[in-house]
């Protein structure tokens, strides 16, 4: 029995290296329609774009749309995230329908589970992230990467921006 389950282990390990868990989430890479939510710090939103829009060289854009009806990114402040989730997550993103359109949700929060308050750097290095994930990123096991899941960096690094180039095929 145990011999059974390594094999099919094994070939789910194999399934899963073989086809990369990435995809295109925008057939309009430059002129992806996002609502922020306003917000004290909804600033930080508009510097990931613009991280995003630079280290892409203009590949991948953001239109700022004045209401969230019909938009493709929906960028959400929450006081706490971390209370509904089992991790100390800052930020989420979800792939919600809304109107019979698929929307990705992205949640930032403003404190942590304790109640401390996020630096705006650790807040803009999560939105990088939590952007990464809308534009179809996973996560890396490389600590050099926006996708690194804890404690990354928040320069978009070239290995970013290649897997980006593979999924929308610039
Ligand atoms: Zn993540």
């Amino acid at each position: 029995m145990k011999k059974i389950l390594f094999f099919i282990l094994l070939i789910f390990g194999f399934l899963f290296l073989i086809s990369p868990n990435v995809e295109a989430k925008f057939n309009n890479p430059d002129s992806i329609r996002v609502y922020v939510e306003p917000h004290p710090t909804s600033f930080i939103a508009d510097e990931a774009m613009s991280a995003w829009t630079k280290a892409t060289a203009g590949k991948i854009k953001f239109k700022k749309a004045t209401k969230p009806e019909d938009v493709q990114i929906y960028v959400r402040f929450v006081k706490n995230i971390g209370k509904s989730t089992d991790s100390n997550a800052i930020g989420l993103t979800h792939h919600i329908y809304a109107n019979g359109h698929r929307l990705e949700l992205i949640e930032i929060s403003e404190k942590a589970p304790n109640g401390r308050l996020f630096s705006r750097d650790a807040r803009l290095r999560v939105m990088i992230h939590e952007f990464g994930h809308a534009l179809g990123l996973e996560h890396s096991t490389d600590p050099k990467s926006v996708m690194y899941p804890t404690k990354g960096t928040k320069i978009i690094h070239a290995d970013d921006v290649r897997t980006l180039k593979y999924i929308y095929g610039w």
